[in-house]
């Protein structure tokens, strides 16, 4: 009986690309290399099985000696020479590098051979070609399956038809009957083995997609803060904002803006240093993250600017003492804490959406309040 595989699945779960890139860097040439000759010792060993139960079919009077050692060396033969070709860097300018279909037919004309010299067991050895073909299967396009096996059961039955008279399944005695029925039980636990396989893969491919669904949130979680304050950072907190526009507009939904901005803050850096002022902005967010409501958004827009959103705000007076809760709570931080004597304070321009605002005129407009509340002194807020 011919191998249990032809088709090699390995652990590249995700499909191979048709055609190899020409510039695949080595290393990954190296692998798709030791994949494609995961199955190899597999199907060795299938031939080794086969040739165990040929053997019983020698003992109990069905074939000639010469058989079973005969199609152990022809499916070991078979085993090197793929070996030989799968290690090989021919299969990368193939479609398909894993060279299914080919090795479907060469197993498959292997057992074909030795059905038309040994036809009182071709029954038997035609069982392998399922395994065959469920094991190309595994690797295989829907087209592919459809027609390559069409195609080989086509050339498989007319090799029967015409040459595989007397094609059989030794059933004449006892002997005989068991011989067949461990043949069946090996045939049925290697389509288990097969099922199991699938189902290996299949849950190789989910683990994979959750782990990469893992690591493309981390990414995206990343790629969305401030790497030194861990707000938001400016392309973050305007697409939130453009997000909360859009909202707006279906559902009338208002909301509102502040901008808030350090004062004074070049003094800082300049008289206490860069890690004093990177401080500074670190301690700003925390307070300003305690001081505004859960559902509220914070995120640096730039250098010592912050921006928060409101969401659900439609009153320009809640907004403004949103933004005061937080120049408040900035101007409570125990400052002298990071640095003896320094003391910050933040100035704060509030603008509330209206129904035909962009984001760019809103944030016009709070940049405007901000304005007026530096002029007026800062330590303030001014809403537009
Ligand atoms: P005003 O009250 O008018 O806002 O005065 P200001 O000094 O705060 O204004 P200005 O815009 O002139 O200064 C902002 C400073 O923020 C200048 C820049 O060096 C500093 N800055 C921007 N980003 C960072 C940062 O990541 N770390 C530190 N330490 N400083 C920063
Ligand atoms: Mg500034
Ligand atoms: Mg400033």
């Amino acid at each position: 009986m011919p191998p249990s595989n032809a088709a090699e699945t390995g652990a590249g779960v995700l499909p191979a690309p048709p055609h190899a890139p020409p510039s695949l860097p080595a290393e990954a040439l190296q692998t798709r290399r030791r994949e494609r000759k995961k199955m190899l010792p597999f199907v060795a060993a299938s031939y080794a099985i086969d040739t165990a139960l040929l053997c019983a079919y020698f003992a109990v009077g069905v074939i000639p000696w010469q058989m079973p050692p005969a199609y152990l060396a022809s499916g070991l033969m078979l085993c090197a020479a793929l070996h030989l070709v799968l290690d090989s860097g021919l299969p990368e300018r193939t479609r398909d590098h894993h060279l299914v279909i080919e090795q479907m037919v060469a197993n498959a004309a292997l057992a074909m051979a030795f059905l038309l010299w040994t036809p009182q067991v071709g029954v038997p050895l035609m069982m392998g070609c399922f395994i065959i073909f469920a094991f190309g299967a595994l690797r295989m396009k829907f087209r592919s399956v459809v027609f390559g096996s069409t195609a080989l059961a086509l050339a498989m039955g007319l090799v029967v038809a015409f040459f595989g008279e007397g094609v059989g399944l030794p059933m004449a005695t006892p002997a005989q009957r068991i011989v067949s029925g461990l043949w069946f039980a090996v045939v049925l636990s290697r389509l288990a083995f097969l099922g199991q396989h699938g189902a290996h893969l299949r849950a190789l491919l989910n683990e994979q997609r959750a782990r990469l669904a893992g690591a493309l949130a981390e990414v995206e979680r990343l790629a969305s803060r401030d790497d030194l304050t861990a707000v938001m950072n400016r392309r973050a907190i305007m697409a939130t904002v453009g997000e909360e526009r859009d909202r707006m507009r279906r559902t009338g939904a208002a909301f509102a803006v502040a901008l808030f901005d350090i004062d004074f803050f070049k003094r800082v850096n300049d008289e206490r240093g860069h890690l004093v002022g990177d401080e500074v902005l670190r301690r700003f967010c925390a307070a300003a993250g305690e001081a505004i409501r859960g559902t509220d958004r914070l995120g640096r827009f730039g250098g010592e600017e912050f921006l928060v959103l409101m969401p659900a705000t439609d009153k320009a007076d809640a907004a403004h003492a949103a933004a005061e809760r937080v120049r408040d709570a900035v101007a409570k931080v125990d400052w002298d804490r990071i640095d003896a004597g320094l003391e910050v304070t933040v100035s704060a321009g509030v603008a509330v959406a209206t129904a035909e605002d962009t984001v760019e005129a809103l944030l016009g407009r709070a940049d405007m309040a901000l304005y007026a509340a530096k002029h007026e002194g800062r330590n303030r807020v001014r809403s537009a």
